[in-house]
């Protein structure tokens, strides 16, 4: 049976929204389709070996808590960096997308280095973006619509490198004028949608399991549809209350 490995990053530090439920999505989507997964917790301390995972999670925390792991993401930031171009899904929420970027200067005006997998930086503003959000997402071949919830005070800019997870259909995104939402670049997404994001939606959670088996098995993978009528119900129903439907 195929095993996806899954590491969980910094899940004592960078944890406040029930990131754990993410997990738990990924996790069951693969079994309801046979497959197996192991998912390693690793923290402050701990070595990441790039051949070691084919997805890799990090979640949202406050800026006390980045200022903790950045120092320690900087020692693994290369491993990371190397996972990334040998193709392992990444999927890196709020605190996550900051700290995925080339770097972060906090409330308080200190300036963290990120991994720079991602091109972009973010500087904090003086109000903090919060409330229900929808995008419309367009990742290689498929389109689809996330919704969920932002909590930010920082502003994040894309650079040239890295295109937006989507553009906003309602509410903030990375930063109060340019009106899209997130990054992509090679197989990692970063985003400001957090808490549980992956159970109300099934299309971004199964893009990334569809990445994370290719990287496993090598090959392209296509995955069959689940009947999980619960996650679109949960889908819909958080596309309501973004206020884009009645
Ligand atoms: N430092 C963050 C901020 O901009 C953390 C955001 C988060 O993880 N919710 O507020």
């Amino acid at each position: 049976m195929t095993e996806v490995r899954i590491c969980h990053l910094y899940p004592d530090h960078m944890n406040i929204y029930g990131d754990r439920g993410n997990i738990s999505v990924l996790t069951k989507r693969l079994q309801w389709r046979g497959y197996s997964s192991k998912v390693t917790n690793i923290g402050v301390g701990d070595k990441y070996v790039p051949g070691d995972f084919d997805l890799c999670y990090l979640g949202g925390g406050q800026d006390k808590d980045q200022n903790i792991i950045a120092l320690d993401l900087a020692k693994k930031s290369s491993a990371l960096a190397s996972a990334v171009d040998d193709g392992v899904a990444f999927l890196w929420v709020c605190g996550g997308i900051q700290l995925a970027g080339k770097r972060y200067v906090d409330a308080s005006g200190n300036e963290l280095q990120g991994v720079g997998i991602l091109d972009l930086e973010t500087i904090a503003g003086t109000e903090r973006l919060i409330g229900d959000i929808a995008i419309r997402s367009s990742v290689e071949d498929r389109e689809f619509t996330v919704v969920g919830y932002e909590n930010h005070i920082g502003q994040t800019y894309l650079g040239s490198d890295s295109r937006p997870l989507g553009k906003v259909l309602h509410g903030y995104g990375n930063n109060s004028y340019d009106q899209v939402e997130g990054a992509v670049q090679q197989r990692v997404i970063g985003t400001y949608l957090h808490g549980p994001l992956l159970p109300k939606n099934p299309d971004l959670a199964d893009l990334i399991l569809t990445w994370a088996l290719e990287h496993r098995t090598s090959e392209s993978v296509s995955l069959e549809k689940l009947e999980d009528d619960f996650a679109v119900l949960a889908h819909e129903r958080a596309v309501v209350r973004a206020g884009l439907k009645r």
